[in-house]
């Protein structure tokens, strides 16, 4: 008899987007006339940069010619692009990341759910709270947790990202051994200063824990005070790995390509406290399940790193930021307090005591766009929605032109 992985049965089934679509579809059957502006969804939204798009022509081409054509690549990735990385996104930041630290992959999405089968199941797990979903139900699947009760899974430890600590958590008041970090934040939009920063690697030094800190939004940091990557702190290459993706900067979320690295300093501990590296880990790990990125994608995102890829890039960023900075001009203006959308592509709004899912139809029905309810990324998400910035310019200014005049 086959039997399942029991975990799974754990899992709550996640409505938030398909709830939001049955509403959406039920909106637009009652009012046909009217046309629904979405703001919900953090996909992108714009093609991808012509520099992106002539290498990925060129690396087609080589493809149909004997003589240049690339079969199975390195699974780690090719060096052309990991040299490239390591210069350009670590280096020329002063962090010490060479290029056989970067493991190249085809999303954030299952490195950072991946990741964790690494570890003991009895590892105490540290997630913040609103969250990007995939950090939790891997370590439920995984059976790093108890049932799910009063809106959390027992055995986790819940890192609150509230108003009172600007969305930024605090350190745990017990001792955790693998800790989830997102900055700029999804979904809050919130970003951590190199000092905030220290006290966590800091606490993962004293406590040989680990830190995953997922920068898939660091394209959209300009404060040039704030750390783009964790290897800005010092100390941190011991204790933590760090997840990039070309989705978000470079518009790769349908292209698919990602990394992260994993510092040869990086240390693990085995039930008898003997050390360990966790890159010759991650790596076996990798080459195992994992068969390499293709050619023309790799070569597709080694151009992000071109002076018009970079220039190209800046612009695309910059596009977003611009209506992220709109969207949250207007909705100050409206008296509702927020966080991001500086840094990020993400406001977060809180709902001046209104439910997510109230504020939700309020919006769908007197505005006709679509937010996400925070509620559907944790506990601590209730009361507030996400508005995202991925759209056009035109699309946000009449939305919030929409919003203004309904709320008025
Ligand atoms: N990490 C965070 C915080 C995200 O919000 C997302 C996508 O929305 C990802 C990772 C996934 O990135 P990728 O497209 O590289 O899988």
């Amino acid at each position: 008899m086959i039997t399942i992985n029991e975990h799974y049965l754990k899992l709550q089934a996640s409505y938030l987007f398909s709830d939001i679509a049955k509403r959406v579809a039920t909106f637009q059957e009652q009012n046909p006339e009217k046309d629904i502006i979405k703001l919900g969804i953090g996909d992108v939204t714009r093609g991808l940069p012509a520099a992106c798009v002539q290498a990925l022509h060129e690396a087609v081409d080589e493809m149909a010619v004997d003589a240049s054509f690339h079969g199975y690549g390195p699974e780690q990735g090719y060096d052309f692009l990991r040299t490239a990385i390591a210069e350009n996104d670590f280096q020329s930041r002063g962090a010490d990341i060479a290029a056989d630290e970067i493991f190249v992959s085809d999303g954030a999405k299952c490195d950072t759910g991946n990741i964790q089968e690494l570890f003991s199941t009895e590892a105490v797990v540290a997630i913040p709270d609103p969250v990007y979903p995939v950090y939790l139900d891997t370590n439920v699947m995984a059976g790093r947790t108890g049932e799910f009760a009063d809106g959390r899974y027992q055995g986790i430890y819940y890192l609150d990202s509230v108003k009172d600590n600007s969305f930024v958590p605090d350190l745990p008041s017990k001792k955790v051994d693998l800790i989830y970090l997102c900055f700029p934040n999804n979904p809050t939009g919130s970003t951590i200063t190199k000092e905030q920063l220290k006290t966590w690697v800091d606490y993962a030094r004293e406590n040989k824990a680990l830190i995953l800190f997922d920068a898939a939004y660091e394209a959209f940091i300009r404060d040039e005070s704030l750390p783009k990557s964790i290897y800005e702190v010092e100390g941190a290459k011991e204790v933590a790995v760090e997840f990039r993706s070309f989705s978000k900067n470079a518009g790769f979320t349908g292209t698919r390509c990602a990394y992260t690295v994993v510092p040869k300093e990086c240390t693990v501990y085995d039930s008898k406290g003997d050390k360990h590296q966790l890159h010759p880990l991650w790596n076996r790990r990798h080459c195992t399940k994992f068969n390499g990125v293709s050619y023309p994608i790799q070569k597709a995102a080694e151009a992000v790193y071109s002076e018009a890829g970079k220039a190209q890039i800046n612009e695309l960023t910059d596009y977003y930021l611009k209506n992220a900075a709109l969207i949250k001009k207007e909705i100050t203006a409206l008296g509702f307090d927020s966080v991001g959308g500086d840094n990020s592509p993400y406001i977060w709004i809180d709902g001046q005591g209104r439910d997510s899912w109230e504020f939700f139809d309020m919006l769908l029905n007197k505005a006709g766009v679509v937010c996400t309810p925070g509620s559907g990324f944790g506990k601590c998400g209730q009361g507030y929605i996400r508005l995202s910035a991925f759209n056009s310019y035109e699309n946000v200014e009449k939305a919030m032109a929409r919003i203004s005049q309904a709320l008025k």
